[in-house]
């Protein structure tokens, strides 16, 4: 489980200095993007937070998401 107080402070770092990169939580693993919808996996309790990663999912739709995300390569 991830820290809430760190999930509140969190933004996608695509969006963070323009439109502000709200996050939203969904089914425990993935942190989505309202603006750009880019989708952030949560290994091993650690958000990662790269835009690279962020941008293989762009695409994908939640419902599509594997969970638990694969390992970061
Ligand atoms: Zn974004």
């Amino acid at each position: 489980m991830v820290n809430p107080e760190l999930l509140e402070i969190l933004r996608c770092p695509a969006c963070v200095r323009t439109t502000g990169g709200e996050l939203v939580l969904e089914r425990d693993t993935w942190l989505v993007c309202q603006d750009c919808h880019r989708k952030y996996p949560i290994v091993d309790d650690i958000p990662v937070m790269l835009i690279d990663e962020g941008d293989k999912w762009i695409e994908s739709r939640v419902e599509d998401l594997p969970v638990p995300p694969p390992p970061i390569s």
